[in-house]
């Protein structure tokens, strides 16, 4: 069992507190998602490094070892999405997508199609379109990237922390397992990224 404090830190003997404030950047306006991530490096030290100056980083880290590290607030908002939001509509039910609007993006050359299928994605409200940054809270799993279709393994101790943590998260933040997603779903990303993690 976990609580969260006023900072919006994770208080319990399975998480340590490793807070970063330079991945931080404004107010979430709500936790409607998780969204699971593998770091591309090997060690939970080299993103701890790449934290201390980059913008860009996520709420959770699970080690190889399964140690879970916090490294922001979860009232704060991480850049962990990426730029350009994918269709849900598109890659779940495309009947459900406006065929109009789809039709005239899908008319255009693949670069500006990325562009204004984002733009259209952002005018819905969760969950008829995936998570953004400002209302997801991202879980990175270290973890190389191996080739052009693969990341490491997860490890069965990560996993196991994997599943600790979302089910905390569930229970704090009213999710459901539909409200789980890994990274490339959402956005395009190298398509192997946390293949492998399970967290139910
Ligand atoms: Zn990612």
């Amino acid at each position: 069992m976990s609580s969260i404090d006023s900072e919006g830190m994770l208080i319990s003997y399975r998480v340590e507190l490793r807070r970063f404030q330079t991945i931080e950047h404004g107010d979430l306006l709500g936790v409607r998602a998780l969204v699971i991530h593998q770091t591309d490096a090997p060690t939970a030290r080299h993103t701890f490094n790449g934290y201390l100056s980059k913008g860009n980083g996520a709420h959770f880290l699970i080690e190889k070892d399964g140690a879970i590290y916090q490294t922001a607030s979860v009232k704060k908002r991480c850049y962990h999405v990426g730029r350009y939001l994918r269709s849900k509509c598109l890659a779940l039910d495309k009947a459900t997508c406006d065929s109009r609007q789809v039709q005239s993006i899908q008319a255009l050359t693949w670069t500006l199609q990325i562009r204004a299928l984002d733009r259209y994605e952002r005018t819905k409200d969760y969950p008829e379109r995936y998570p953004m940054n400002a209302d997801s809270l991202g879980i990175e799993l270290v973890g190389k990237h191996l080739d052009a279709a693969r990341y490491e393994e997860v490890t069965a101790m990560q996993k196991q922390s994997l599943r600790w943590l979302v089910s905390e998260l569930h229970g704090h933040f009213r999710l459901t397992p539909k409200d789980v997603y890994t990274h490339p779903q959402i956005s395009y990303k190298h398509p192997g990224e946390a293949s492998t993690a399970e967290w139910q």
